[in-house]
Protein backbone atom coordinates (compact mmCIF):
# COMPACT_ATOMS: atom_id res chain seq x y z
CA UNK A 1 0.00 0.00 0.00
CA UNK A 2 0.95 3.25 -0.92
CA UNK A 3 1.05 6.08 2.02
CA UNK A 4 -0.86 8.44 -0.47
CA UNK A 5 -3.65 5.48 -0.30
CA UNK A 6 -4.78 6.20 3.59
CA UNK A 7 -5.77 9.47 2.30
CA UNK A 8 -7.78 8.47 -0.60
CA UNK A 9 -10.96 8.75 1.47
CA UNK A 10 -11.26 12.16 1.84
CA UNK A 11 -9.70 13.21 -1.70
CA UNK A 12 -11.34 10.66 -3.65
CA UNK A 13 -15.06 12.66 -2.42
CA UNK A 14 -13.48 16.04 -3.62
CA UNK A 15 -11.95 14.43 -6.81
CA UNK A 16 -15.41 12.76 -7.60
CA UNK A 17 -17.24 15.97 -7.15
CA UNK A 18 -14.76 17.59 -9.54
CA UNK A 19 -14.95 15.15 -12.00
CA UNK A 20 -19.12 15.31 -11.56
CA UNK A 21 -18.71 19.77 -12.22
CA UNK A 22 -16.53 18.56 -15.22
CA UNK A 23 -19.07 16.44 -17.09
CA UNK A 24 -21.86 19.21 -16.01
CA UNK A 25 -19.81 21.30 -18.71
CA UNK A 26 -18.91 18.07 -20.73
CA UNK A 27 -15.01 18.72 -20.22
CA UNK A 28 -14.16 15.01 -19.23
CA UNK A 29 -11.39 13.46 -21.24
CA UNK A 30 -13.67 10.89 -21.99
CA UNK A 31 -15.75 13.62 -23.73
CA UNK A 32 -18.67 13.75 -20.88
CA UNK A 33 -19.30 9.83 -20.87
CA UNK A 34 -20.78 9.10 -17.26
CA UNK A 35 -17.93 7.15 -15.44
CA UNK A 36 -20.82 5.42 -13.38
CA UNK A 37 -20.95 4.72 -9.60
CA UNK A 38 -18.85 1.48 -9.42
CA UNK A 39 -16.21 3.00 -11.17
CA UNK A 40 -15.91 6.50 -9.38
CA UNK A 41 -12.08 5.70 -8.57
CA UNK A 42 -11.52 6.29 -12.33
CA UNK A 43 -11.23 10.11 -13.07
CA UNK A 44 -12.15 9.40 -17.05
CA UNK A 45 -11.42 7.05 -19.45
CA UNK A 46 -7.60 6.52 -20.73
CA UNK A 47 -7.22 6.88 -24.85
CA UNK A 48 -4.47 4.53 -26.36
CA UNK A 49 -5.63 4.70 -29.62
CA UNK A 50 -2.47 6.06 -30.47
CA UNK A 51 -0.78 3.32 -29.27
CA UNK A 52 0.77 5.15 -26.06
CA UNK A 53 -0.33 4.79 -22.11
CA UNK A 54 2.28 7.03 -20.78
CA UNK A 55 4.29 9.53 -23.23
CA UNK A 56 6.76 12.00 -21.84
CA UNK A 57 8.51 14.67 -23.98
CA UNK A 58 11.13 17.15 -23.02
CA UNK A 59 10.67 16.47 -19.28
CA UNK A 60 13.19 18.80 -17.09
CA UNK A 61 13.58 18.88 -13.48
CA UNK A 62 16.10 20.90 -10.95
CA UNK A 63 16.62 20.56 -8.03
CA UNK A 64 18.85 23.94 -6.19
CA UNK A 65 19.61 24.05 -10.18
CA UNK A 66 20.87 20.53 -10.21
CA UNK A 67 19.04 19.23 -13.24
CA UNK A 68 17.61 15.77 -11.80
CA UNK A 69 15.75 15.02 -14.91
CA UNK A 70 17.14 16.82 -18.32
CA UNK A 71 14.96 16.51 -21.57
CA UNK A 72 13.54 13.34 -20.70
CA UNK A 73 11.34 11.70 -23.36
CA UNK A 74 10.13 7.98 -23.18
CA UNK A 75 6.78 6.50 -24.38
CA UNK A 76 5.00 3.20 -23.40
CA UNK A 77 2.75 0.80 -25.23
CA UNK A 78 -0.66 -0.19 -23.71
CA UNK A 79 0.29 -3.53 -21.62
CA UNK A 80 4.03 -2.95 -22.21
CA UNK A 81 6.44 -4.29 -19.75
CA UNK A 82 9.33 -1.68 -19.67
CA UNK A 83 11.97 -1.74 -17.72
CA UNK A 84 14.16 0.59 -16.36
CA UNK A 85 17.75 0.37 -15.40
CA UNK A 86 20.66 3.00 -14.91
CA UNK A 87 23.36 4.55 -11.91
CA UNK A 88 22.35 5.51 -8.60
CA UNK A 89 21.28 9.26 -9.18
CA UNK A 90 20.23 8.80 -13.00
CA UNK A 91 16.64 9.86 -11.88
CA UNK A 92 14.67 6.83 -12.02
CA UNK A 93 12.74 7.90 -8.66
CA UNK A 94 12.13 11.39 -9.71
CA UNK A 95 10.71 10.29 -13.02
CA UNK A 96 8.11 8.17 -11.69
CA UNK A 97 7.59 10.86 -8.40
CA UNK A 98 7.02 13.26 -11.95
CA UNK A 99 4.61 10.63 -13.11
CA UNK A 100 2.77 10.02 -9.96
CA UNK A 101 2.10 13.92 -9.42
CA UNK A 102 4.71 13.76 -6.32
CA UNK A 103 7.15 16.49 -8.24
CA UNK A 104 6.06 18.80 -10.85
CA UNK A 105 8.61 19.00 -13.69
CA UNK A 106 10.05 22.80 -14.35
CA UNK A 107 8.95 22.02 -18.45
CA UNK A 108 7.91 19.07 -20.38
CA UNK A 109 4.52 16.97 -21.39
CA UNK A 110 3.84 14.39 -19.31
CA UNK A 111 0.37 12.29 -20.87
CA UNK A 112 -1.67 9.29 -19.74
CA UNK A 113 -2.87 7.95 -22.97
CA UNK A 114 -3.27 10.68 -25.87
CA UNK A 115 -5.55 13.03 -23.91
CA UNK A 116 -4.63 13.07 -19.97
CA UNK A 117 -2.33 15.33 -19.34
CA UNK A 118 -1.07 14.21 -16.02
CA UNK A 119 0.28 17.72 -14.95
CA UNK A 120 -2.76 19.33 -14.73
CA UNK A 121 -3.57 16.51 -11.64
CA UNK A 122 -2.88 16.14 -8.11
CA UNK A 123 -1.10 12.86 -6.51
CA UNK A 124 -4.35 11.63 -5.16
CA UNK A 125 -6.18 12.15 -8.28
CA UNK A 126 -3.54 10.42 -10.98
CA UNK A 127 -3.83 7.30 -8.27
CA UNK A 128 -7.65 7.03 -9.00
CA UNK A 129 -6.96 7.52 -12.61
CA UNK A 130 -5.04 4.13 -12.76
CA UNK A 131 -1.42 4.44 -12.15
CA UNK A 132 -0.51 3.05 -9.15
CA UNK A 133 2.51 3.26 -7.41
CA UNK A 134 4.70 0.46 -5.61
CA UNK A 135 7.49 1.82 -3.15
CA UNK A 136 10.71 0.12 -2.57
CA UNK A 137 9.45 -0.70 1.20
CA UNK A 138 6.42 -2.28 1.79
CA UNK A 139 3.25 -0.67 3.53
CA UNK A 140 1.29 -3.15 4.60
CA UNK A 141 -1.18 -3.19 7.50
CA UNK A 142 0.52 -5.74 9.88
CA UNK A 143 -2.02 -6.19 11.91
CA UNK A 144 -4.31 -7.45 9.90
CA UNK A 145 -4.77 -10.62 7.67
CA UNK A 146 -3.90 -10.55 4.09
CA UNK A 147 -7.40 -11.09 3.57
CA UNK A 148 -8.21 -7.88 5.58
CA UNK A 149 -5.32 -6.03 3.66
CA UNK A 150 -6.48 -6.38 0.08
CA UNK A 151 -10.28 -5.79 1.09
CA UNK A 152 -9.31 -2.91 2.71
CA UNK A 153 -7.84 -1.76 -0.58
CA UNK A 154 -11.09 -2.06 -2.25
CA UNK A 155 -12.65 0.46 0.72
CA UNK A 156 -12.59 4.04 -0.57
CA UNK A 157 -13.97 5.89 2.21
CA UNK A 158 -11.65 4.90 5.69
CA UNK A 159 -13.72 6.18 8.14
CA UNK A 160 -14.58 3.19 10.94
CA UNK A 161 -18.22 3.80 10.64
CA UNK A 162 -18.26 3.10 6.36
CA UNK A 163 -15.83 0.16 7.07
CA UNK A 164 -17.75 -1.25 8.86
CA UNK A 165 -20.88 -0.86 6.89
CA UNK A 166 -18.67 -2.29 3.78
CA UNK A 167 -19.40 -5.49 2.42
CA UNK A 168 -17.70 -7.21 -0.32
CA UNK A 169 -19.94 -7.41 -3.76
CA UNK A 170 -19.43 -11.04 -5.59
CA UNK A 171 -17.54 -9.69 -8.45
CA UNK A 172 -14.64 -8.18 -5.42
CA UNK A 173 -14.96 -11.46 -3.94
CA UNK A 174 -13.88 -13.24 -7.33
CA UNK A 175 -11.26 -10.61 -7.91
CA UNK A 176 -10.16 -10.69 -4.58
CA UNK A 177 -9.56 -14.54 -4.54
CA UNK A 178 -7.74 -13.98 -7.77
CA UNK A 179 -5.72 -11.42 -6.91
CA UNK A 180 -4.66 -13.66 -3.89
CA UNK A 181 -3.99 -16.62 -6.43
CA UNK A 182 -1.61 -14.03 -8.96
CA UNK A 183 0.41 -13.04 -5.83
CA UNK A 184 0.71 -16.55 -4.36
CA UNK A 185 -0.50 -15.57 -1.33
CA UNK A 186 -3.77 -17.80 -1.43
CA UNK A 187 -2.83 -20.46 1.55
CA UNK A 188 -1.76 -17.11 3.57
CA UNK A 189 -4.58 -15.82 3.48
CA UNK A 190 -5.70 -15.82 7.31
CA UNK A 191 -2.01 -15.02 8.02
CA UNK A 192 -1.12 -12.07 9.70
CA UNK A 193 0.45 -9.16 7.36
CA UNK A 194 3.33 -8.54 10.01
CA UNK A 195 4.17 -12.16 9.96
CA UNK A 196 4.66 -12.33 6.65
CA UNK A 197 8.28 -12.54 4.75
CA UNK A 198 9.51 -9.64 3.23
CA UNK A 199 8.96 -11.12 -0.12
CA UNK A 200 5.23 -11.91 0.62
CA UNK A 201 4.92 -8.24 2.07
CA UNK A 202 5.97 -7.01 -1.12
CA UNK A 203 3.50 -9.57 -2.82
CA UNK A 204 0.82 -8.14 -1.04
CA UNK A 205 1.39 -4.67 -1.68
CA UNK A 206 1.48 -5.01 -5.09
CA UNK A 207 -1.81 -7.24 -4.49
CA UNK A 208 -3.55 -4.36 -2.84
CA UNK A 209 -2.78 -1.89 -5.86
CA UNK A 210 -3.93 -4.58 -8.28
CA UNK A 211 -7.19 -4.30 -6.09
CA UNK A 212 -7.70 -0.74 -7.70
CA UNK A 213 -7.24 -2.41 -11.00
CA UNK A 214 -4.66 -0.19 -12.31
CA UNK A 215 -4.14 0.50 -15.96
CA UNK A 216 -0.05 1.46 -15.44
CA UNK A 217 1.84 0.34 -12.64
CA UNK A 218 5.00 2.05 -11.50
CA UNK A 219 7.67 -0.37 -9.29
CA UNK A 220 10.69 0.69 -7.68
CA UNK A 221 13.08 -1.45 -7.47
CA UNK A 222 10.47 -4.34 -6.51
CA UNK A 223 13.35 -7.21 -5.59
CA UNK A 224 15.43 -5.12 -3.51
CA UNK A 225 15.87 -7.55 -0.49
CA UNK A 226 13.82 -10.52 -1.81
CA UNK A 227 15.23 -14.23 -1.99
CA UNK A 228 16.31 -15.98 -4.84
CA UNK A 229 13.12 -17.95 -5.06
CA UNK A 230 11.17 -14.86 -4.41
CA UNK A 231 12.92 -12.53 -6.58
CA UNK A 232 12.36 -15.90 -9.26
CA UNK A 233 8.39 -15.97 -8.82
CA UNK A 234 8.06 -11.96 -8.51
CA UNK A 235 9.46 -12.21 -11.92
CA UNK A 236 6.89 -14.77 -12.69
CA UNK A 237 4.01 -12.56 -11.36
CA UNK A 238 4.85 -9.47 -13.49
CA UNK A 239 4.64 -11.44 -16.77
CA UNK A 240 1.38 -12.90 -15.80
CA UNK A 241 0.42 -9.28 -15.49
CA UNK A 242 2.15 -8.08 -18.75
CA UNK A 243 -0.84 -7.34 -21.14
CA UNK A 244 -3.64 -6.96 -18.49
CA UNK A 245 -1.80 -3.69 -17.00
CA UNK A 246 1.46 -1.88 -18.49
CA UNK A 247 4.19 -1.71 -16.45
CA UNK A 248 7.75 0.25 -15.38
CA UNK A 249 9.65 -1.39 -13.79
CA UNK A 250 13.03 0.34 -11.97
CA UNK A 251 15.45 -2.79 -10.95
CA UNK A 252 19.28 -2.92 -10.48
CA UNK A 253 19.04 -6.96 -10.27
CA UNK A 254 19.74 -7.59 -13.97
CA UNK A 255 19.11 -11.46 -13.59
CA UNK A 256 15.83 -10.55 -12.80
CA UNK A 257 15.51 -7.89 -15.44
CA UNK A 258 16.76 -10.83 -18.17
CA UNK A 259 13.51 -12.84 -16.92
CA UNK A 260 11.17 -10.26 -17.26
CA UNK A 261 12.33 -8.70 -20.42
CA UNK A 262 12.15 -11.84 -22.43
CA UNK A 263 13.79 -11.85 -26.17
CA UNK A 264 11.66 -9.05 -27.04
CA UNK A 265 11.32 -6.04 -23.70
CA UNK A 266 12.38 -2.53 -24.16
CA UNK A 267 15.03 -2.16 -21.53
CA UNK A 268 16.06 2.09 -21.23
CA UNK A 269 18.97 3.35 -19.63
CA UNK A 270 18.71 5.81 -17.90
CA UNK A 271 21.46 8.06 -17.43
CA UNK A 272 21.85 11.72 -15.93
CA UNK A 273 18.00 12.76 -16.45
CA UNK A 274 18.12 11.30 -19.64
CA UNK A 275 17.35 8.26 -22.25
CA UNK A 276 21.56 6.98 -22.64
CA UNK A 277 19.80 4.11 -24.74
CA UNK A 278 17.39 1.22 -25.44
CA UNK A 279 16.39 -1.48 -27.08
CA UNK A 280 16.41 -5.18 -26.25
CA UNK A 281 18.56 -6.32 -23.05
CA UNK A 282 21.15 -7.65 -25.41
CA UNK A 283 21.14 -4.26 -27.51
CA UNK A 284 21.38 -2.06 -23.94
CA UNK A 285 23.98 -4.79 -22.56
CA UNK A 286 26.66 -4.55 -25.19
CA UNK A 287 25.93 -0.75 -26.04
CA UNK A 288 29.56 0.78 -25.09
CA UNK A 289 28.51 3.75 -23.51
CA UNK A 290 25.77 1.46 -21.14
CA UNK A 291 28.79 -0.64 -20.31
CA UNK A 292 31.05 2.68 -19.66
CA UNK A 293 28.53 4.30 -16.88
CA UNK A 294 26.28 1.57 -15.70
CA UNK A 295 27.19 -2.52 -16.12
CA UNK A 296 30.85 -2.03 -15.89
CA UNK A 297 33.78 -4.19 -17.79
P1 LIG B 1 17.63 7.12 -8.94
O1 LIG B 1 16.28 6.68 -8.48
O2 LIG B 1 17.89 6.86 -10.38
O3 LIG B 1 18.73 6.55 -8.09
P2 LIG B 1 16.76 9.74 -8.05
O4 LIG B 1 15.63 10.04 -8.96
O5 LIG B 1 16.44 9.28 -6.69
O6 LIG B 1 17.74 8.70 -8.78
O7 LIG B 1 17.68 11.01 -7.92
C1 LIG B 1 18.17 11.74 -9.03
C2 LIG B 1 18.97 12.89 -8.52
O8 LIG B 1 18.12 13.91 -8.02
C3 LIG B 1 19.93 12.55 -7.39
O9 LIG B 1 21.12 13.28 -7.56
C4 LIG B 1 19.17 12.97 -6.16
O10 LIG B 1 20.06 13.33 -5.14
C5 LIG B 1 18.41 14.18 -6.67
N1 LIG B 1 17.12 14.40 -5.99
C6 LIG B 1 16.04 13.58 -6.06
N2 LIG B 1 15.01 14.07 -5.37
C7 LIG B 1 15.45 15.25 -4.83
C8 LIG B 1 14.85 16.25 -4.01
N3 LIG B 1 13.57 16.15 -3.60
N4 LIG B 1 15.61 17.31 -3.66
C9 LIG B 1 16.88 17.44 -4.07
N5 LIG B 1 17.49 16.54 -4.86
C10 LIG B 1 16.81 15.45 -5.23
MG1 LIG C 1 15.66 5.36 -7.00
Amino acid sequence: MTPDLMAKGTELAQAHAKLEAEKKQGQTESGGRSAGFSRMHKLGEVDTAHGRILYLEDVCVSFDGFKAINNLSLDIAPGELRCIIGPNGAGKTTMMDIITGKTRPDSGTVFFGSTIDLLRYKESEIAQMGIGRKFQKPTVFEQLTVFENLELALKTDKSVKSSMLFKLGSLQSDRLAEILHTIHLKPDAARLAGNLSHGQKQWLEIGMLLMQDPKLLLLDEPVAGMTDEETARTAELFLALKGKHSLMVVEHDMSFIKAISGDSGIVTVLCDGSVLAQGSLDQVQSDERVIEVYLGR
